[in-house]
Parts: C-alpha cells; sequence; structure tokens
C-alpha cells in the first residue's frame, strides 16, 4: 500500500538540505508539501517581511513545481487543519521552531495529530540541547560556547528518497497577494545567488565587516530567517579557511547560541535572562520613541540607522548595535519597545536573534558586558563610517558636511553649518539628549537596580 507523508514547511522554506522533507521523502511513496498561512499573523508583521515570504512560498511552490508536485497553500489556524488533513497521511513531518509561540503552537498541532509527527532540527546548524558545558548546561557566554560549538562533530542529517509529489493541490486557498516587492532575492535560487556572490568578498569579511557603507557583510541574515538556505549549506560554501571565513562562521555560531538560548529559557523575550535587571526604572518618553523610531534624534549615525531600517527592512549590524544601545542607555526606553519595533520592520526579524541581541546590548542577557560600558554614538561614528559616507546616504540633510563635522553637527560653527545648508532645530533636529549626561542617568538606573546605590 502506498504511503503518504504530510511536510509541513514554516522558516525552512528550501529542499536542499532539510532533514525534514529529506525524512519524508526517503520514508514514504508520496509526500505532500503545505505551507500555512496565519493571515492575521501576516497583517501584523511589517511589509518587508511580508512580502518576503510570500516571495519565498511563492519560490518554493516553483521548485516542487519543476519535480513535477505542487506545493498546498492552507489559511488559518494549524490546529484546526493539520489533524483533519493527517488522517489521509501516515506521518506528518517538519523543522523544530526555536520560538515560543511556534513551540507552544507545534504541540498543539502534534497532541490533536492523528498519525506521528516526526521533526528534525533544520533551521541551526547544532540541535539546541547538544552543545554544553562540561556540567551538561548551555554556557551563559558566548565564547566558551563558541568553541564546543566548532568542536562538536555535525548532526548526520538524513538523505532524500524518491517519493513523488502530490500534484493537485488540496483546498482552494489562495496564497496572499502583496503589492510590495522582496528586499532579498527571493528562494533558494536567490540565497545561492547571493551566496555566490558573498564567496567573492568573504575572505575580506574580518575587516569589513563593521563598515555600514560598504556591502562588507553578506545579507544573507533573510534567508536563514526563512530557512531558504540551510546554515549548514553556509558553512560548507564558506569554511574557515581564512581570518575572513573563521568569522563569518563565528556568527554562524552566534545565530545557534541565541537560539538555543531562547529554547532553553522561552521567557527571556518577555524578561532580562539576568532577572536583577528586570528592576531597572525605564523611562516612559513617548516622543523621544517616536524620535528614535523615526530617524530624528540628532544623533546622524542613529538616525541613519533608523532611517535604513523603515527604508529597506534591513540594518548593519554596527548600526543596530548603536541605535539598539541608544534607546537603551541614551534615552533610557525599555529594551522591548525597541525589540517590538525592529522585528516589526526587519525582514531578518525573528525572536532569538532579535531578543539575544537585545538582551545583550543592554547588558541585561548572557554574555552581559559590564553595565558601565556604554555606547558612545559620536565616536563609534567617527570609528566606523570615518568617511561619514553612510550617514550621507540615510540623512541627505547633512550631505554637505564634511567627514569631521556629519558625525556631530552640534559642534559645528552656525557658520560652517550654513554653508553646508544645515539649520540645526529646523532643517536638521538638534540632538534630543546630551550623551554625557544621558550616561550618567543610565549608570544611575543600572546600579539602583543592582543595589549598588
Ligand atoms: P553577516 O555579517 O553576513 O553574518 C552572517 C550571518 O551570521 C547573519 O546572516 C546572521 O544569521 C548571523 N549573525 C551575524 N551577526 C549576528 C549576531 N549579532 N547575532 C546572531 N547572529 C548573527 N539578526 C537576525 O537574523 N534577526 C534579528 O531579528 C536580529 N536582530 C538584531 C537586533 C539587534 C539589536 C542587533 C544588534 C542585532 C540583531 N541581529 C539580528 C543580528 C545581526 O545584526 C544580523 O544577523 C546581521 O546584521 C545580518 O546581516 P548579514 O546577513 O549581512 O550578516
Amino acid at each position: 500500500m502506498c504511503s503518504r507523508a504530510i511536510v509541513w514547511f514554516r522558516n525552512d522554506l528550501r529542499l536542499e538540505e532539510n532533514p525534514a522533507w529529506a525524512s519524508a521523502t526517503a520514508n514514504h511513496d508520496e509526500v505532500l508539501p503545505f505551507v500555512v498561512q496565519d493571515l492575521k499573523l501576516l497583517a501584523s508583521v511589517g511589509p518587508f517581511r511580508r512580502a518576503q515570504w510570500v516571495a519565498n512560498v511563492r519560490a518554493l511552490r516553483v521548485e516542487l513545481e519543476m519535480l513535477g508536485g505542487t506545493l498546498s497553500v492552507l489559511s488559518g489556524d494549524p490546529s484546526k487543519h493539520i489533524p483533519d488533513l493527517a488522517r489521509e497521511a501516515d506521518a506528518l513531518y517538519y523543522n523544530e521552531a526555536t520560538s515560543s509561540w511556534g513551540r507552544m503552537r507545534d504541540a498543539a498541532v502534534a497532541s490533536l495529530s492523528p498519525v506521528p509527527v516526526s521533526s528534525s532540527w533544520g533551521t541551526l546548524v547544532s540541535t539546541p540541547g547538544t552543545v554544553l558545558t562540561a556540567k551538561g548546561t548551555l554556557s551563559k557566554v558566548f565564547t566558551p560556547f563558541a568553541r564546543t560549538w566548532a568542536s562538536t562533530p555535525r548532526r548526520a542529517d538524513p538523505v532524500g528518497g524518491d517519493a513523488s509529489i502530490v500534484v493537485t493541490p488540496i483546498g482552494t486557498d489562495k496564497l496572499l497577494e502583496v503589492a510590495e516587492d522582496p528586499p532579498m532575492d527571493p528562494g533558494n535560487a536567490g540565497a545561492h545567488r547571493m551566496l555566490d556572490r558573498w564567496l567573492d568578498h568573504v575572505d575580506q569579511y574580518a575587516e569589513t565587516r563593521d563598515l555600514p557603507a560598504i556591502p562588507g557583510t553578506s545579507a544573507l541574515s533573510a534567508h536563514l530567517r526563512f530557512g531558504t538556505i540551510s546554515p549548514t549549506t553556509l558553512l560548507d560554501a564558506v569554511g574557515t579557511a581564512t581570518p575572513g571565513r573563521e568569522a563569518f562562521v563565528r556568527q554562524l555560531a552566534w545565530r545557534d547560541w541565541y537560539a538555543h538560548l531562547l529554547v532553553e529559557n522561552p521567557a527571556m523575550t518577555r524578561s532580562a535572562l539576568r532577572p536583577e535587571y528586570d528592576a531597572i526604572e525605564w523611562r516612559a518618553d513617548p516622543s523621544g520613541l517616536e524620535a528614535w523610531k523615526k530617524g530624528r534624534t540628532g544623533y546622524p549615525i542613529v538616525d541613519a540607522g533608523m532611517r535604513q531600517l523603515a527604508t529597506t527592512g534591513w540594518m548593519h549590524n554596527r548600526v543596530r548595535m548603536i541605535t539598539a544601545s541608544f534607546l537603551v542607555k541614551d534615552l533610557l526606553i525599555d529594551w522591548r519597545e525597541g525589540e517590538r519595533w525592529f522585528r516589526h520592520l526587519l525582514v531578518d526579524g525573528e525572536p532569538s536573534q532579535n531578543v539575544g541581541n537585545w538582551q545583550w546590548v543592554a547588558g541585561i542577557g548572557t554574555d552581559a558586558a559590564p553595565y558601565f560600558r556604554v555606547f558612545n554614538p559620536t565616536t563609534q561614528s567617527r570609528k566606523f563610517d570615518s568617511s561619514g559616507d553612510y550617514i550621507r546616504r540615510w540623512v541627505p540633510e547633512l550631505a554637505y558636511l564634511d567627514a569631521r563635522a556629519i558625525h556631530a553637527p552640534w559642534e559645528v560653527a552656525p557658520l560652517d553649518l550654513a554653508s553646508a545648508g544645515v539649520i540645526l532645530g529646523d532643517t536638521y533636529p538638534a540632538p534630543i539628549v546630551d550623551h554625557g549626561h544621558a550616561r550618567d542617568r543610565a549608570l544611575a538606573a543600572y546600579k539602583t537596580a543592582l543595589g549598588k546605590n
């Protein structure tokens, strides 16, 4: 008798190096691939991620059609559809989620499934729970995690088989239509085109990765987020033959680490991993928050980053650190406000990476830098955007300031500002806080929370 598997695609929108897909096609005669579009969820995410998701699903459908099959689209709540769908099958396959919301959804679906459920870890290099300290725990500090991660033998993922793919889609639901183009070249083919280009640059990564004015990073994060390429494919393609390649692979270890942390600590989306920091008294400052979101803080590097985010759905990592630090330390606004805004707009926005990095910047999570280390946005700007070209691209009203002046227009003589067409408080905002004063205020708040006063 013909055995049939149903395969639920989520953040693994590819056929290549996809352990759930490989197991299903190896263990069954026929496979029925499907996605569930949660229209309520899609309505709540920002335009960039929504457009990218739709384009990636379309690309997956094309991949399946090229193999003689199709992709079914269901709309609504997975726990309502999947048990019915599973009644016509012998097994359900998917790759594990990392977010607490996703894991709860999967547990509900699994408990209702009339057939066996088989899950794999196709979205990470390493399986949570397998990269541990000698004491058998997940390291709270990144460097020892990365060392163990690099020396842990790779999981042996299953090899795919030759099951036939169901040709007729189930149901009549249509994939959501969106007006916007996706920010990134979509699908597995798009990811490979980007990877091929990146391989020409990766050897310089150690020198270029902190410079936002140039394309010195891979921009592959959205592909990793949607699983249109596997992190193991990247690892194998890049290797560690040069310092640039080593530095790039280390970033994949950060990604795994934050995912492992969230799987182990689902509450970290809401509270500090170091609970003592939950006592920080954040300021209510709606106009400061609004200025930050709009890129109108008066700090050019912060404004450039926030405008890049709002315009493209992506922001350079160094600038993510600077803008996040500005919100938390300079404005003393709750990190969860910033995390929500980033997650809404980022095309790669995703709870484990976003929350992990926000807690890292706020110094309230694991691998926390001492609380008294506060980024100075102007120093960071001078160091990492020394020419000012990144600022010029995103804050055009400052474009005629020279490389010395552009990082801190409030320090420039009014006549020089005027000759560059800048009127502070008019064509460009005056700084909304004084960094020195704000730094003292943040240190006091952190000290109070830690009982150090
Ligand atoms: P590359 O420099 O080319 O790095 C390669 C890959 O390594 C990235 O695609 C990413 O998957 C991983 N990586 C790189 N830096 C980090 C990092 N700091 N932490 C974890 N993984 C990393 N990344 C997301 O994918 N989703 C998010 O929601 C997200 N939110 C962030 C919020 C803040 C406040 C900060 C400081 C960083 C955040 N990052 C997030 C991490 C990082 O900024 C992006 O992954 C990176 O900028 C993506 O660009 P890239 O693909 O060119 O990275």
